[in-house]
């Protein structure tokens, strides 16, 4: 099971630059419309999920 794109559900590589934002939700940054306080991180869906201990478990619900 992998994550999924918040904005559209494709699934997302580790590798694709993503929007973290302030409920958790992770999507593909050219998706992105959101205001700056809103976003916690934009960086590659690996480094984000290093950057802020998410591991996908806390996704998957
Ligand atoms: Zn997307």
């Amino acid at each position: 099971m992998r994550l999924c794109c918040g904005h559209c559900h494709v699934e997302l590589e580790d590798d694709d630059v993503v929007v973290l934002d302030e409920f958790n939700f992770v999507r593909h940054e050219e998706g992105y419309d959101l205001p700056d306080h809103l976003i916690q991180g934009i960086d590659t869906l690996d480094n984000i999920l290093e950057r802020f201990g998410l591991f996908e478990k806390e996704y998957l619900h």
